[in-house]
Protein backbone atom coordinates (compact mmCIF):
# COMPACT_ATOMS: atom_id res chain seq x y z
CA UNK A 1 0.00 0.00 0.00
CA UNK A 2 0.98 3.61 -0.78
CA UNK A 3 0.85 6.27 1.82
CA UNK A 4 0.32 9.57 0.95
CA UNK A 5 2.06 12.55 2.84
CA UNK A 6 0.71 15.60 2.07
CA UNK A 7 3.35 18.37 2.88
CA UNK A 8 7.16 18.44 2.24
CA UNK A 9 8.25 20.56 5.13
CA UNK A 10 10.23 19.18 8.09
CA UNK A 11 7.74 16.64 9.44
CA UNK A 12 6.74 15.39 6.05
CA UNK A 13 10.14 14.22 5.18
CA UNK A 14 11.24 13.09 8.54
CA UNK A 15 8.22 10.58 8.42
CA UNK A 16 8.66 10.14 4.41
CA UNK A 17 11.81 8.77 5.30
CA UNK A 18 10.74 6.96 8.33
CA UNK A 19 8.22 4.86 5.65
CA UNK A 20 11.02 4.17 3.40
CA UNK A 21 13.31 2.62 5.76
CA UNK A 22 10.58 0.18 6.21
CA UNK A 23 9.66 -0.64 3.17
CA UNK A 24 6.57 1.65 2.87
CA UNK A 25 5.70 3.22 -0.63
CA UNK A 26 5.21 7.17 -0.15
CA UNK A 27 3.88 9.53 -2.50
CA UNK A 28 4.52 12.99 -0.52
CA UNK A 29 2.78 15.99 -2.18
CA UNK A 30 3.96 19.50 -1.84
CA UNK A 31 2.67 22.48 -3.43
CA UNK A 32 5.51 24.60 -3.96
CA UNK A 33 6.59 25.78 -6.37
CA UNK A 34 3.18 25.20 -7.97
CA UNK A 35 1.69 27.33 -5.42
CA UNK A 36 3.99 28.93 -2.68
CA UNK A 37 2.96 29.63 0.85
CA UNK A 38 3.34 33.71 2.50
CA UNK A 39 6.62 32.71 3.99
CA UNK A 40 8.61 29.96 2.16
CA UNK A 41 10.55 31.08 -0.65
CA UNK A 42 12.22 28.03 -2.84
CA UNK A 43 10.78 25.22 -4.31
CA UNK A 44 13.14 23.04 -1.63
CA UNK A 45 11.49 20.40 0.64
CA UNK A 46 12.04 20.53 4.51
CA UNK A 47 12.89 24.48 4.00
CA UNK A 48 13.84 26.54 7.04
CA UNK A 49 11.11 29.82 6.93
CA UNK A 50 12.78 31.60 9.18
CA UNK A 51 16.09 31.27 11.43
CA UNK A 52 18.34 28.80 10.29
CA UNK A 53 19.31 27.49 13.97
CA UNK A 54 17.80 24.25 15.31
CA UNK A 55 18.89 25.68 18.68
CA UNK A 56 20.89 24.34 21.48
CA UNK A 57 23.24 21.79 21.33
CA UNK A 58 24.11 21.83 25.13
CA UNK A 59 22.96 17.99 25.88
CA UNK A 60 21.72 19.13 29.20
CA UNK A 61 19.39 22.20 27.77
CA UNK A 62 15.66 20.51 26.93
CA UNK A 63 16.31 21.25 22.89
CA UNK A 64 19.86 19.35 23.38
CA UNK A 65 17.73 15.96 24.82
CA UNK A 66 15.32 16.62 22.16
CA UNK A 67 18.58 16.08 19.92
CA UNK A 68 19.73 13.07 21.07
CA UNK A 69 16.34 11.74 21.51
CA UNK A 70 16.42 12.63 17.72
CA UNK A 71 19.54 10.79 16.91
CA UNK A 72 18.14 7.70 18.63
CA UNK A 73 15.32 7.90 16.37
CA UNK A 74 18.14 7.99 13.33
CA UNK A 75 16.31 11.45 12.60
CA UNK A 76 16.88 12.78 8.94
CA UNK A 77 16.64 16.18 9.56
CA UNK A 78 18.93 16.00 12.62
CA UNK A 79 21.70 14.12 10.37
CA UNK A 80 21.55 16.60 7.56
CA UNK A 81 21.75 19.26 10.01
CA UNK A 82 24.96 18.36 11.07
CA UNK A 83 26.18 17.74 8.20
CA UNK A 84 25.68 21.43 6.27
CA UNK A 85 25.94 22.99 10.29
CA UNK A 86 27.53 26.24 10.14
CA UNK A 87 29.22 28.06 13.30
CA UNK A 88 26.65 29.60 15.78
CA UNK A 89 28.64 28.66 19.28
CA UNK A 90 26.19 26.28 21.30
CA UNK A 91 24.08 25.82 18.60
CA UNK A 92 23.09 23.70 15.34
CA UNK A 93 22.55 26.17 12.33
CA UNK A 94 22.50 25.18 9.25
CA UNK A 95 23.33 26.50 5.27
CA UNK A 96 19.44 26.52 4.89
CA UNK A 97 20.21 25.52 1.14
CA UNK A 98 22.75 22.88 1.78
CA UNK A 99 20.23 21.51 4.56
CA UNK A 100 17.59 20.86 2.30
CA UNK A 101 19.28 20.03 -0.59
CA UNK A 102 20.86 17.21 1.38
CA UNK A 103 17.23 15.74 2.93
CA UNK A 104 15.96 16.14 -1.16
CA UNK A 105 19.35 13.83 -1.61
CA UNK A 106 18.33 11.39 0.90
CA UNK A 107 14.20 10.87 -0.08
CA UNK A 108 15.25 10.95 -3.41
CA UNK A 109 17.51 7.54 -3.24
CA UNK A 110 14.47 5.21 -2.30
CA UNK A 111 12.73 3.76 -5.23
CA UNK A 112 10.03 3.73 -3.12
CA UNK A 113 9.59 7.56 -3.22
CA UNK A 114 7.82 9.38 -5.01
CA UNK A 115 7.16 13.53 -5.03
CA UNK A 116 4.32 15.13 -6.59
CA UNK A 117 4.34 18.87 -6.94
CA UNK A 118 0.53 19.53 -6.14
CA UNK A 119 -1.68 21.14 -3.92
CA UNK A 120 -4.20 18.94 -1.95
CA UNK A 121 -7.59 19.44 -0.51
CA UNK A 122 -8.91 16.31 0.30
CA UNK A 123 -8.25 14.13 3.08
CA UNK A 124 -8.16 10.26 2.49
CA UNK A 125 -7.08 7.31 4.42
CA UNK A 126 -3.79 6.37 5.02
CA UNK A 127 -2.73 9.87 5.27
CA UNK A 128 0.04 12.11 7.04
CA UNK A 129 -0.79 15.45 7.03
CA UNK A 130 1.77 17.53 7.70
CA UNK A 131 1.06 20.92 6.08
CA UNK A 132 2.12 23.09 8.72
CA UNK A 133 1.59 26.59 9.97
CA UNK A 134 0.74 27.62 6.37
CA UNK A 135 -1.96 25.04 5.63
CA UNK A 136 -3.30 25.95 1.93
CA UNK A 137 -6.58 27.52 2.35
CA UNK A 138 -8.48 24.79 0.33
CA UNK A 139 -6.95 22.19 2.69
CA UNK A 140 -7.56 23.77 6.04
CA UNK A 141 -10.94 24.44 5.07
CA UNK A 142 -10.98 20.54 4.75
CA UNK A 143 -9.39 20.22 7.35
CA UNK A 144 -11.72 22.56 9.90
CA UNK A 145 -14.63 20.11 8.41
CA UNK A 146 -13.20 17.04 9.62
CA UNK A 147 -12.10 18.01 13.04
CA UNK A 148 -15.91 19.11 13.33
CA UNK A 149 -14.60 22.74 12.97
CA UNK A 150 -11.64 23.09 15.70
CA UNK A 151 -9.10 24.59 13.96
CA UNK A 152 -7.77 27.59 15.52
CA UNK A 153 -5.12 30.47 14.23
CA UNK A 154 -2.87 32.27 15.29
CA UNK A 155 0.42 34.50 14.10
CA UNK A 156 4.31 34.15 13.85
CA UNK A 157 7.41 36.47 12.99
CA UNK A 158 10.47 36.47 11.24
CA UNK A 159 13.11 38.44 11.66
CA UNK A 160 15.03 40.21 8.87
CA UNK A 161 18.55 39.16 7.12
CA UNK A 162 21.13 41.25 6.01
CA UNK A 163 24.18 41.58 4.18
CA UNK A 164 27.88 41.50 5.79
CA UNK A 165 29.17 43.77 3.41
CA UNK A 166 27.27 46.23 4.36
CA UNK A 167 27.51 46.16 8.35
CA UNK A 168 29.99 49.21 9.65
CA UNK A 169 32.87 46.85 10.93
CA UNK A 170 33.93 49.86 12.87
CA UNK A 171 30.71 49.35 15.02
CA UNK A 172 30.62 45.69 15.28
CA UNK A 173 32.68 43.16 16.55
CA UNK A 174 32.37 39.14 16.86
CA UNK A 175 32.28 37.66 20.23
CA UNK A 176 30.10 35.34 22.34
CA UNK A 177 28.50 36.10 25.69
CA UNK A 178 31.40 35.41 28.80
CA UNK A 179 33.26 34.22 25.54
CA UNK A 180 31.91 30.80 25.76
CA UNK A 181 32.52 29.00 22.65
CA UNK A 182 33.83 30.24 19.22
CA UNK A 183 32.91 34.12 18.51
CA UNK A 184 30.32 33.33 15.94
CA UNK A 185 28.01 36.01 17.21
CA UNK A 186 28.66 39.47 15.72
CA UNK A 187 27.54 41.99 18.24
CA UNK A 188 26.56 45.64 17.69
CA UNK A 189 26.98 48.09 20.53
CA UNK A 190 25.37 50.83 21.19
CA UNK A 191 25.55 53.42 23.60
CA UNK A 192 22.61 55.09 25.78
CA UNK A 193 22.07 58.11 23.36
CA UNK A 194 21.56 55.46 20.99
CA UNK A 195 19.85 53.15 22.27
CA UNK A 196 17.12 55.64 23.37
CA UNK A 197 16.87 57.12 19.92
CA UNK A 198 16.33 53.99 18.40
CA UNK A 199 13.74 53.15 21.02
CA UNK A 200 11.90 55.92 20.64
CA UNK A 201 11.79 55.54 17.04
CA UNK A 202 11.17 51.99 17.31
CA UNK A 203 7.96 52.54 19.44
CA UNK A 204 6.33 55.10 16.90
CA UNK A 205 7.51 52.79 14.05
CA UNK A 206 4.69 51.93 11.70
CA UNK A 207 3.35 48.64 11.52
CA UNK A 208 2.43 46.43 8.18
CA UNK A 209 -1.27 45.93 8.24
CA UNK A 210 -2.30 42.16 8.52
CA UNK A 211 -5.19 41.39 6.88
CA UNK A 212 -7.77 38.73 8.28
CA UNK A 213 -7.16 39.05 12.27
CA UNK A 214 -7.71 41.89 14.55
CA UNK A 215 -6.12 40.60 18.15
CA UNK A 216 -2.88 38.34 16.74
CA UNK A 217 -2.00 36.09 19.53
CA UNK A 218 1.81 35.13 19.00
CA UNK A 219 3.79 32.84 20.68
CA UNK A 220 6.11 34.06 23.18
CA UNK A 221 9.36 33.15 21.83
CA UNK A 222 8.15 34.88 18.33
CA UNK A 223 6.94 38.36 20.19
CA UNK A 224 7.91 41.30 17.30
CA UNK A 225 10.64 43.31 18.33
CA UNK A 226 8.43 46.61 18.59
CA UNK A 227 6.21 44.82 20.86
CA UNK A 228 8.90 43.80 23.46
CA UNK A 229 9.87 47.38 22.87
CA UNK A 230 6.44 48.82 24.14
CA UNK A 231 6.76 46.82 27.04
CA UNK A 232 8.87 49.60 28.65
CA UNK A 233 12.31 51.25 27.74
CA UNK A 234 14.47 48.44 29.23
CA UNK A 235 12.72 45.28 28.08
CA UNK A 236 14.88 44.90 24.63
CA UNK A 237 18.00 45.90 27.14
CA UNK A 238 17.10 42.76 29.50
CA UNK A 239 16.09 40.44 26.10
CA UNK A 240 17.04 40.55 22.63
CA UNK A 241 19.34 43.01 23.05
CA UNK A 242 21.26 42.47 26.51
CA UNK A 243 24.42 44.01 26.51
CA UNK A 244 25.75 40.99 29.67
CA UNK A 245 29.29 39.21 29.31
CA UNK A 246 29.61 41.03 25.80
CA UNK A 247 32.91 42.98 25.52
CA UNK A 248 34.55 44.73 22.48
CA UNK A 249 38.37 44.81 22.02
CA UNK A 250 39.34 47.37 24.33
CA UNK A 251 37.01 45.62 27.17
CA UNK A 252 34.16 47.88 27.13
CA UNK A 253 30.56 46.84 28.17
CA UNK A 254 28.05 48.72 25.89
CA UNK A 255 24.52 49.97 27.32
CA UNK A 256 22.63 47.45 24.48
CA UNK A 257 23.88 45.33 21.67
CA UNK A 258 21.97 44.09 18.70
CA UNK A 259 23.23 40.79 17.75
CA UNK A 260 23.67 38.85 14.69
CA UNK A 261 24.37 35.32 13.57
CA UNK A 262 25.52 33.91 10.21
CA UNK A 263 22.90 32.38 7.81
CA UNK A 264 24.80 30.59 5.50
CA UNK A 265 27.92 28.98 5.17
CA UNK A 266 29.59 31.79 2.68
CA UNK A 267 29.01 34.16 5.35
CA UNK A 268 27.34 36.53 3.64
CA UNK A 269 24.43 36.62 5.46
CA UNK A 270 23.46 37.18 9.02
CA UNK A 271 19.58 37.51 10.90
CA UNK A 272 19.17 39.96 13.30
CA UNK A 273 18.79 37.81 16.73
CA UNK A 274 15.23 37.98 17.99
CA UNK A 275 14.04 41.02 15.75
CA UNK A 276 11.10 39.36 14.18
CA UNK A 277 9.05 42.10 13.30
CA UNK A 278 5.94 43.29 12.04
CA UNK A 279 7.07 46.93 10.54
CA UNK A 280 6.94 48.22 6.81
CA UNK A 281 9.64 47.48 5.26
CA UNK A 282 10.38 51.23 4.72
CA UNK A 283 10.43 51.40 8.71
CA UNK A 284 12.95 48.47 9.19
CA UNK A 285 15.33 50.42 7.01
CA UNK A 286 14.61 53.49 9.16
CA UNK A 287 14.39 52.36 12.54
CA UNK A 288 16.98 49.31 12.65
CA UNK A 289 19.54 51.77 10.68
CA UNK A 290 19.67 53.91 13.45
CA UNK A 291 21.64 50.59 14.84
CA UNK A 292 25.40 52.35 14.56
CA UNK A 293 26.89 49.27 12.62
CA UNK A 294 23.58 48.63 10.83
CA UNK A 295 23.45 52.64 9.28
CA UNK A 296 24.26 51.18 5.46
CA UNK A 297 22.42 47.85 6.20
CA UNK A 298 21.34 45.95 2.69
CA UNK A 299 18.64 43.55 3.55
CA UNK A 300 18.38 40.56 2.27
CA UNK A 301 15.42 39.64 3.47
CA UNK A 302 12.70 41.95 5.72
CA UNK A 303 11.24 40.77 8.67
CA UNK A 304 7.21 39.77 8.05
CA UNK A 305 4.26 37.85 10.22
CA UNK A 306 2.31 35.32 8.92
CA UNK A 307 -0.30 33.40 9.75
CA UNK A 308 -0.03 30.22 11.69
CA UNK A 309 -2.69 27.42 12.23
CA UNK A 310 -2.70 24.65 14.72
CA UNK A 311 -5.13 22.28 15.66
CA UNK A 312 -7.05 21.70 18.70
CA UNK A 313 -5.39 18.20 19.22
CA UNK A 314 -6.72 17.72 22.44
CA UNK A 315 -9.80 17.08 20.71
CA UNK A 316 -9.01 16.11 17.52
CA UNK A 317 -5.79 13.79 17.69
CA UNK A 318 -4.82 10.52 20.21
CA UNK A 319 -2.04 8.19 20.98
CA UNK A 320 1.13 8.76 17.94
CA UNK A 321 -0.33 11.85 16.34
CA UNK A 322 -3.35 9.56 14.69
CA UNK A 323 -7.26 11.12 14.28
CA UNK A 324 -9.62 10.09 16.85
CA UNK A 325 -12.29 10.22 14.01
CA UNK A 326 -10.07 7.76 12.16
CA UNK A 327 -6.52 5.80 12.97
CA UNK A 328 -5.54 5.28 9.26
CA UNK A 329 -5.01 9.50 9.24
CA UNK A 330 -2.50 11.23 10.60
CA UNK A 331 -1.32 14.64 11.61
CA UNK A 332 2.25 15.95 12.23
CA UNK A 333 4.70 18.90 12.77
CA UNK A 334 3.61 22.65 13.73
CA UNK A 335 0.17 21.98 12.59
CA UNK A 336 -0.41 19.62 15.78
CA UNK A 337 0.80 22.61 18.29
CA UNK A 338 4.08 21.61 18.73
CA UNK A 339 6.33 24.53 18.08
CA UNK A 340 9.55 24.35 16.41
CA UNK A 341 11.68 22.74 13.71
CA UNK A 342 12.85 20.17 15.72
CA UNK A 343 9.59 19.55 17.42
CA UNK A 344 7.91 19.59 13.96
CA UNK A 345 10.30 16.66 12.45
CA UNK A 346 10.01 14.52 15.93
CA UNK A 347 6.59 13.97 15.06
CA UNK A 348 6.79 13.57 12.08
CA UNK A 349 8.64 10.77 13.24
CA UNK A 350 6.10 9.18 15.63
CA UNK A 351 3.17 9.88 13.20
CA UNK A 352 5.20 7.14 10.60
CA UNK A 353 5.75 4.53 13.50
CA UNK A 354 2.31 4.39 14.13
CA UNK A 355 1.20 4.41 10.40
CA UNK A 356 3.58 1.71 10.12
CA UNK A 357 2.20 -0.15 13.18
CA UNK A 358 -1.81 0.71 11.89
CA UNK A 359 -0.79 -1.00 8.91
CA UNK A 360 0.25 -4.16 10.64
CA UNK A 361 -3.25 -4.01 13.05
CA UNK A 362 -1.10 -2.81 16.05
CA UNK A 363 -1.64 -0.51 19.10
CA UNK A 364 -0.68 3.01 18.64
CA UNK A 365 2.58 3.55 21.01
CA UNK A 366 4.09 7.10 22.41
CA UNK A 367 7.51 7.28 24.37
CA UNK A 368 7.45 7.60 27.83
CA UNK A 369 6.49 11.15 29.11
CA UNK A 370 10.36 10.99 31.06
CA UNK A 371 11.29 11.49 27.27
CA UNK A 372 11.32 14.46 26.16
CA UNK A 373 9.27 13.82 22.87
CA UNK A 374 6.82 11.68 24.91
CA UNK A 375 6.28 14.27 27.34
CA UNK A 376 5.66 17.31 24.30
CA UNK A 377 3.21 14.24 22.95
CA UNK A 378 1.43 13.80 25.74
CA UNK A 379 0.90 17.36 26.31
CA UNK A 380 -0.79 18.02 22.80
CA UNK A 381 -3.05 15.11 23.10
CA UNK A 382 -3.86 15.93 26.83
CA UNK A 383 -7.16 17.46 28.04
CA UNK A 384 -6.36 21.17 27.69
CA UNK A 385 -8.84 24.06 27.75
CA UNK A 386 -6.51 26.69 26.42
CA UNK A 387 -4.41 24.84 24.54
CA UNK A 388 -1.53 26.74 23.06
CA UNK A 389 1.38 25.29 21.13
CA UNK A 390 4.30 24.14 22.92
CA UNK A 391 8.13 23.50 22.37
CA UNK A 392 10.28 21.05 23.81
CA UNK A 393 10.90 22.28 27.03
CA UNK A 394 11.85 20.59 30.73
CA UNK A 395 8.74 22.08 32.31
CA UNK A 396 6.91 19.28 30.40
CA UNK A 397 8.84 16.38 32.20
CA UNK A 398 7.72 15.01 35.29
CA UNK A 399 9.76 16.60 38.24
CA UNK A 400 12.85 15.18 39.83
CA UNK A 401 12.59 16.64 43.52
CA UNK A 402 14.84 14.71 45.22
CA UNK A 403 17.95 15.88 42.85
CA UNK A 404 19.82 19.19 43.85
CA UNK A 405 19.35 21.57 41.49
CA UNK A 406 22.29 22.15 39.92
CA UNK A 407 22.75 18.56 38.39
CA UNK A 408 18.91 18.63 37.80
CA UNK A 409 18.95 18.91 34.46
CA UNK A 410 21.86 16.77 33.65
CA UNK A 411 19.50 13.80 35.52
CA UNK A 412 16.41 14.90 33.19
CA UNK A 413 18.68 14.08 30.32
CA UNK A 414 20.12 11.24 31.37
CA UNK A 415 16.44 9.56 32.61
CA UNK A 416 15.04 10.96 28.68
CA UNK A 417 17.79 9.16 27.07
CA UNK A 418 16.85 6.14 29.10
CA UNK A 419 13.38 6.18 28.10
CA UNK A 420 13.66 6.55 24.76
CA UNK A 421 16.14 4.18 24.83
CA UNK A 422 13.87 1.28 26.78
CA UNK A 423 11.36 2.63 24.20
CA UNK A 424 13.01 1.68 20.59
CA UNK A 425 14.06 -1.59 21.84
CA UNK A 426 10.86 -2.66 23.32
CA UNK A 427 8.94 -1.87 19.82
CA UNK A 428 12.10 -2.98 17.88
CA UNK A 429 12.37 0.74 16.47
C1 LIG B 1 6.93 32.66 9.63
C2 LIG B 1 7.34 31.51 10.48
C3 LIG B 1 8.58 31.54 11.09
C4 LIG B 1 8.99 30.46 11.89
N1 LIG B 1 10.21 30.51 12.46
C5 LIG B 1 10.67 29.48 13.19
C6 LIG B 1 12.01 29.51 13.72
O1 LIG B 1 12.74 30.45 13.52
N2 LIG B 1 12.43 28.45 14.46
C7 LIG B 1 11.64 27.36 14.67
O2 LIG B 1 12.08 26.41 15.32
N3 LIG B 1 10.36 27.32 14.19
C8 LIG B 1 9.87 28.34 13.46
N4 LIG B 1 8.58 28.32 12.95
C9 LIG B 1 7.69 27.25 13.35
C10 LIG B 1 7.89 25.86 12.71
O3 LIG B 1 8.97 25.23 13.30
C11 LIG B 1 8.08 25.86 11.21
O4 LIG B 1 6.95 26.40 10.62
C12 LIG B 1 8.33 24.46 10.65
O5 LIG B 1 8.69 24.59 9.30
C13 LIG B 1 7.14 23.54 10.76
O6 LIG B 1 7.39 22.33 10.11
P1 LIG B 1 6.20 21.57 9.38
O7 LIG B 1 6.79 20.38 8.72
O8 LIG B 1 5.09 21.36 10.31
O9 LIG B 1 5.65 22.60 8.26
P2 LIG B 1 6.40 23.23 7.00
O10 LIG B 1 7.86 23.11 7.16
O11 LIG B 1 5.79 24.55 6.79
O12 LIG B 1 5.96 22.26 5.81
C14 LIG B 1 4.65 22.19 5.35
C15 LIG B 1 4.67 22.03 3.85
O13 LIG B 1 3.35 21.76 3.38
C16 LIG B 1 3.13 22.45 2.16
N5 LIG B 1 1.69 22.60 1.99
C17 LIG B 1 0.83 23.40 2.66
N6 LIG B 1 -0.43 23.19 2.26
C18 LIG B 1 -0.39 22.21 1.31
C19 LIG B 1 -1.38 21.53 0.52
N7 LIG B 1 -2.69 21.81 0.63
N8 LIG B 1 -0.98 20.58 -0.37
C20 LIG B 1 0.35 20.28 -0.52
N9 LIG B 1 1.34 20.90 0.20
C21 LIG B 1 0.96 21.85 1.12
C22 LIG B 1 3.91 23.74 2.34
O14 LIG B 1 4.27 24.28 1.09
C23 LIG B 1 5.14 23.28 3.13
O15 LIG B 1 6.23 22.95 2.33
C24 LIG B 1 8.13 29.36 12.12
C25 LIG B 1 6.88 29.34 11.50
C26 LIG B 1 6.48 30.40 10.69
C27 LIG B 1 5.15 30.36 10.05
Amino acid sequence: MRIKIIGGGLAGCEAAYRLLKAGAAVEMYEMRPVKMTPAHTTSQLAELVCSNSLKSLDPTSAQGVLKTEMRLLDSLVLKSAETAHVPAGGALAVDRYAFSQIIENELNKFANFKLFRQEIDTIDQYTIIATGPLTSDALANRIKQFTDNENLNFFDAAAPIVEFSSIDMEHAFFGSRYNKGDADYLNCPMTKEEYLLFHNALINATCAKLKDFETPNVFEGCMPVEVLAKRGVDTLRFGPMRPVGLYDKSGNRAYAVAQLRLEDCAGLLYNIVGFQTNLTFKAQRDVFGLIPALKNAIFARYGVMHRNSYLNSPRVLTTGFAAKKDTTIFFAGQLTGVEGYMESAASGILAAINMLRILKNDSLISPPTTSIIGALSHYIMSENKNFQPMRACFGLLPFLDNVKKDVRHAEYAKRSEEAMTRFINQYSL
